[in-house]
C-alpha cells in the first residue's frame, strides 16, 4: 500500500484535530479499556502472529510466544495494573519561598506520537511503544519495519480491527514512508533501530523540537570472570547471543574471558550449541533465520574477513544461503581492528577473547560507544567493579537478555545506544508530559512586587 505525502498529512491532521477533546475523554478508563482491547486483539490472534514470523524469517513458535506474545500481554498487565498510580497527580512540598502554595505534578499525554519499528522482534517492537502510548493517553502513528511484512500487514489489520484511525493507525512502508511521518511535527517519535538512523530521526524531530526517544543498539559486551559459573555462564551466554539468531539488539555481541577459564567456556558454548540445535544447528527449527540476503551477506562477510585477518572459527559458522540459515559460530583469535570487533554484529557469530588483566578489558570498553547492555558472569566483587567503572543503558549480572523483560525496570541506552526509556512507568513517562501545576493559596510574594519602597527593600534582605 502505499501512500502519499497528502494522505500521511490528512491523517496526522485528524489525530491532531482529536487531541482537544481526547485531553478529556480518553480518562483512565478509556485507556484502559483500549489496553484491554489490544490484549484480546493479541490472544486472538496468536495463531496469525505465529505465522507471520514464520513467513517473515522461521522463526520457531516457541520463540515467537516468548519474544513477541508474552513480552507484549505482559506490558498490557502490567500497564493495566499500574496505570491508577502512574497517572495519579503527586503532591510535592513547598520548599521555603513557596509557603502559602500547593504544588502537584500532573502527567499529561504529550498528545499525536509516531512509533518507528525496526525488523529484528517486529511485532512486540511496533506494540511494545503502542502500550505505553495508549497508558499515558496519546494517540500513535506507527510506522512497523519494510522487512518484516506479513508482521507489518498483521499489526495494520489488528490496530484497524481495534482502534478509530484517529487514535491509532498503521502506515506501512519503507525509507520512502519514514522519512515522510518524520517531516510532519508530532509531539513525540518512539524510534526502535541503528544508531544511523536514530541520527536522522533526532535531526528531523528538531525541525518541530518534538521529544525523541530512541532505543539503539551497539556492541553488548560479556565479561567472564575468573570465578565465573561457567557451566551457568555458557548457558546464558549461548540463548542470549542465538536466539532470534542473534538478531538482537541486546544479545551479547563479544565475550571478555578470563584466560585460565577460555579452554572451559569455548567447550561449554560448544556444548549448549549442540543441546540447543542439535548436530546440524543450520537446519534446526529452533533457529531463527537471517532476515534477509543483504543481513545474510553481511553476516557471513564478517566471518569471512575476520578469518582472512587471522582469526578461527571454532565452531559453527556453516552456511546455507538459500535459506538464510546459518550455524552459530564461535570465534577467536579476533583482533580490535576487525569489522567483527568493532560493528554490531546482529547474527548468530560470537567472538570470544581471552584476558588476564581487567583493566584492559574495561579501558577497551570504555574507548568504544557506550553499549546498550553489558553482562558480567563472576563473583560480586568482580560485578561491582565492572559497574562502577564503564556505563551501558543496562547490565546484567549472571544472566543476558533479562533486564529487558522486566517490566519495573526502565529500558533504554546511553549515548549513542539510545536516549530516554521504555517499558512500564519509564515507557508511559516517554509519553507524558510531567506537568506542574502550582497553586497560590496564600502566597505573600505580592509583598515584595515592585515599588521598590524601603519596606520591599528591607524584605528582600531576609
Ligand atoms: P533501521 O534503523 O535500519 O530501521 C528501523 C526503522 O527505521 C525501520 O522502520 C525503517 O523503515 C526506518 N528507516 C530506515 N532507514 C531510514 C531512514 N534513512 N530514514 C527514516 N527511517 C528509516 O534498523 P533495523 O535494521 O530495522 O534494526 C536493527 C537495529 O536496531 C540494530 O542496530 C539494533 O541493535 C537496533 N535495535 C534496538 C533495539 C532497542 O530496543 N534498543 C531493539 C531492536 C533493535
Amino acid at each position: 500500500m502505499t501512500q502519499t505525502h497528502q494522505d500521511l498529512a490528512a491523517l496526522f491532521a485528524a489525530h491532531k484535530a482529536a487531541v482537544p477533546a481526547r485531553r478529556v475523554s480518553f480518562d483512565r478508563h478509556a485507556r484502559l479499556a483500549a489496553l484491554a482491547k489490544l490484549r484480546q486483539a493479541v490472544l486472538d490472534r496468536q495463531d496469525d502472529i505465529i505465522a507471520a514470523l514464520a513467513a517473515d524469517f522461521g522463526k520457531h513458535p516457541v520463540e515467537v510466544r516468548l519474544t513477541e506474545i508474552l513480552p507484549i500481554l505482559q506490558d498490557i498487565s502490567h500497564a493495566r495494573r499500574h496505570l491508577r498510580r502512574w497517572m495519579r497527580p503527586r503532591r510535592v512540598l513547598p520548599t521555603l519561598m513557596m509557603i502559602g502554595t500547593s504544588a502537584r505534578i500532573e502527567a499529561q499525554p504529550r498528545g499525536v506520537a509516531l512509533i518507528i519499528a525496526p525488523w529484528n522482534f517486529p511485532f512486540q517492537l511496533a506494540l511494545g511503544p503502542l502500550v505505553s502510548a495508549l497508558a499515558a493517553g496519546c494517540s500513535a502513528i506507527i510506522k512497523p519495519s519494510e522487512m518484516t511484512p506479513a508482521t507489518s500487514a498483521l499489526i495494520a489489520d489488528m490496530v484497524a480491527d481495534c482502534f478509530a484511525p484517529d487514535l491509532v493507525a498503521v502506515v506501512q512502508g519503507g525509507v520512502e514512508a519514514s522519512t515522510q511521518l518524520l517531516a510532519l511535527p508530532f509531539d513525540h517519535i518512539f524510534f526502535t533501530g541503528s544508531p544511523a538512523v536514530g541520527k536522522i530521526v533526532m535531526a528531523a524531530a528538531a525541525k518541530s523540537l518534538a521529544s525523541v526517544t530512541l532505543e539503539l543498539g551497539g556492541k553488548s559486551p560479556v565479561i567472564v570472570g575468573p570465578d565465573a559459573n561457567i557451566a551457568k555462564a555458557a548457558k546464558w551466554i549461548a540463548w542470549g547471543r542465538f536466539i532470534n539468531a542473534g538478531q538482537t539488539c541486546v544479545a551479547p555481541d563479544h565475550v571478555f574471558v578470563h584466560a585460565s577459564q577460555r579452554a572451559a567456556l569455548t567447550d561449554a558454548l560448544q556444548g549448549r550449541i549442540a543441546a540447543m540445535y542439535g548436530a546440524d544447528p543450520a537446519t534446526s527449527p529452533a533457529l531463527a533465520r537471517i532476515v534477509d540476503d543483504r543481513n545474510f551477506a553481511r553476516v557471513t562477510g564478517l566471518i569471512a574477513d575476520a578469518v582472512k585477518a587471522g582469526a578461527k572459527v571454532v565452531a559453527g559458522g556453516q552456511a546455507d544461503m538459500g535459506a538464510r540459515r546459518l550455524a552459530p559460530a564461535l570465534l577467536e583469535q579476533t583482533a580490535a581492528d576487525m569489522d567483527v570487533s568493532r560493528e554490531e554484529i546482529f547474527g548468530p557469530v560470537l567472538p570470544l577473547i581471552p584476558y588476564d588483566d581487567l583493566d584492559v578489558v574495561l579501558e577497551r570498553i570504555n574507548a568504544g560507544p557506550h553499549p546498550l547492555a553489558l553482562y558480567v558472569f563472576g563473583s560480586k566483587g568482580l560485578a561491582g567493579d565492572v559497574v562502577a567503572r564503564t556505563t551501558s543503558g543496562s547490565v546484567g549480572v549472571n544472566l543476558t537478555v533479562m533486564p529487558v523483560i522486566h517490566g519495573n525496570l526502565p529500558f533504554g541506552g546511553v549515548g549513542t545506544s539510545g536516549m530516554g526509556a521504555a517499558h512500564g512507568q519509564a515507557g508511559f513517562a516517554a509519553f507524558s508530559h510531567m506537568r506542574p501545576v502550582l497553586r497560590n493559596r496564600f502566597l505573600p510574594m505580592t509583598l515584595l512586587f515592585p515599588p521598590y519602597t524601603g519596606r520591599v527593600k528591607k524584605l528582600a534582605k531576609l
